[in-house]
């Protein structure tokens, strides 16, 4: 059957987002196309703002409100600009800073070293750490990357780039359940990894 192009626009657009396969996109499209028009505004302005309203800190590519010069954890004068906590994806800094343990600064990949999945350096965040730890006044280079296959291979490659340069690099992952997500974790399990980390 060929849908009508509005709906078939909308089950293309669903079925790009992670974890929607054309089934799951097919249902969500007709579900839309029954609920009332508030249902579908609400979603699309939400869409809409998410783009206006958020942007990346230049600094450490967290999430922030747009039009800031840099995030409320970099512009903060009680952040120790000497130690850089390094992470896949910004729901890792929220995970981090519920523990209240952490008091140095962040620095987001998004995402991970994959060379199955063609991901290199040049598609991740690593040229601008190398070029702040190049800056100076970074002691600490703690990588936080999840116990994972891609997290590790990630690890180990930013300590490669970033030993020589004479700075401190430790890993927070151990004590983490292998496999498991950091956003996942329990907040005494990541205060534990935060305390506990060791040298990479
Ligand atoms: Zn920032």
């Amino acid at each position: 059957m060929i849908l009508p192009e509005p709906i078939q626009n909308l089950v293309n657009a669903l079925a790009r987002l992670p974890g929607i396969g054309p089934k799951t996109a097919s249902r969500l499209a007709f579900y839309l196309l029954r609920a009332p028009e508030e249902t579908s505004r609400d979603l699309a302005d939400a869409l809409y703002q998410l783009k206006a309203g958020i942007a990346f800190c230049p600094v450490c590519f967290n999430i922030t409100v747009a039009g800031r010069t840099e995030c409320e954890i970099c512009a903060s004068a009680a952040r120790d600009p000497a130690l850089i906590c390094v992470v896949e994806e910004p729901l890792d800094v929220i995970a981090l800073e519920r523990t209240d343990a952490f008091t140095g600064r962040y620095h987001v990949l998004h995402g991970t070293l994959n060379p199955i999945e063609g991901i290199g350096p040049e598609d991740l965040r690593i040229r601008e750490l190398v070029g702040r730890v190049r800056a100076g006044g970074v002691s600490e280079v703690s990588l936080a990357t999840n116990p994972s296959m891609e997290g590790d291979y990630t690890a180990a490659y930013l300590r490669q780039q970033i030993l020589p340069l004479g700075v401190r690099v430790t890993r927070l992952a151990r004590g983490l359940p292998v496999g498991g997500d950091l956003e996942y974790a329990d907040q005494g399990t990541l205060v534990k990894a935060l305390f506990g980390r060791q040298e990479a």
